[in-house]
């Protein structure tokens, strides 16, 4: 495998923030997902990096991970690689173990790791249909099953879960299936909200709308590029959004600045849940 480099814009923003107090420094970051070389894990593990935290890299697909750990050590923070099938618990549980025997604990989760599968909802298997809640609702749940004993016995800790404009929001034709995992997470969010609040850990949740990253580009399974271009004139801020925008706002909920939110979701959308239709029509006035 060659070295990977970071991107001009990744060492840009890298460079820009040397010399700022991290709002992380020392915090361990349970990170699913990572392993997407465009996707929302490897810009929110980079985000994380960038601002003192170490980072527990996880993923199912092991040299897309290797390339972001390799990328995050080269910002100068530490950073290890655990393949774990986050549907599957006790590779969870394996994997918890490992990064807090590996970091002493962990302080924060951000359990990111999807799939969006397109199929016709009549034709949906039992198998497909229990892959993609088993991945999106199970693997959050079983992340904060593994490590919430130890946030609770610290007394502090973060937990945040990657749902979607199509967990509380909108319907996706032929992806009910992701629909109702995405839904499943914003109900996760607030039950644990409620059992861990007394234990000073907070529970929340980001919503992403069009983002460019593996799963949206994917023309099989998603919108594809030219479904993206199309879908920019509805977004009132003009544009799909990058998975850096999300990253930012996942650092915000894991921040201190968060710290009397709990039990919420985030939708960060660039406003297409406004309805902006002015590019078929002409709005009245
Ligand atoms: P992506 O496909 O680029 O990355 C997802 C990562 O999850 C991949 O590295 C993949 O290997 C990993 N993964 C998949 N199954 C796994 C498993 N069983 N165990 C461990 N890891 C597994 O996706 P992304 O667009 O970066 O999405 C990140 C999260 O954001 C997902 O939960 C997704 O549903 C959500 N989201 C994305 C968008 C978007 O427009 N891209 C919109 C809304 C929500």
């Amino acid at each position: 495998m060659t070295t990977p480099q970071l991107t001009e814009e990744q060492a840009s923003v890298y460079v820009e923030n040397q010399g700022m107090a991290g709002r992380f420094d020392g915090k361990v970051v349970f990170l699913t997902g990572a392993g997407s070389a465009i996707g929302i894990g490897r810009a929110t593990a980079l985000a994380f990096a960038r601002e003192g935290a170490r980072i527990a890299a996880v993923d199912v697909t092991t040299d897309d991970l290797a390339e972001t750990v390799e990328l995050v050590r080269a910002t100068g923070a530490e950073a290890e690689a655990f393949q774990a099938d986050v549907s599957k618990s006790a590779e969870v549980d394996r994997a918890v173990a490992a990064a807090t025997e590996r970091f002493g604990e962990i302080h924060i989760l951000v359990s990111n790791a999807g799939i969006a599968k397109k199929k016709e909802f009549v034709a949906l298997t039992d198998e497909e249909w229990r892959g993609t809640i088993d991945v999106n609702l199970g693997g959050a749940m079983h992340c904060a099953r593994a490590v919430a004993p130890q946030m609770i016995s610290r007394g502090s800790g973060r937990i945040i879960s990657l749902s979607s404009l199509m967990g509380g929001w909108w319907g996706w034709s032929e992806h009910v299936h992701y629909n109702a995992s995405k839904a499943g997470i914003e109900g996760l969010t607030r039950g644990l909200a409620m059992e861990l609040g007394p234990h000073g850990v907070t529970v929340n949740a980001v919503a992403p709308g069009f983002v460019r990253t593996a799963q949206s580009m994917s023309v099989e399974h998603s919108l594809g590029p030219e479904g993206l271009a199309l879908a920019e004139p509805f977004i009132p801020l003009r544009r799909i959004g990058d998975p850096e925008d999300i990253a930012e706002v996942v650092l915000f909920l894991a921040s201190d600045a968060s710290r009397y939110m709990t039990g919420q979701t985030l939708l960060a959308d660039g406003g297409v849940t406004l309805g902006d239709l002015s590019s078929v029509f002409t709005q009245p006035g």
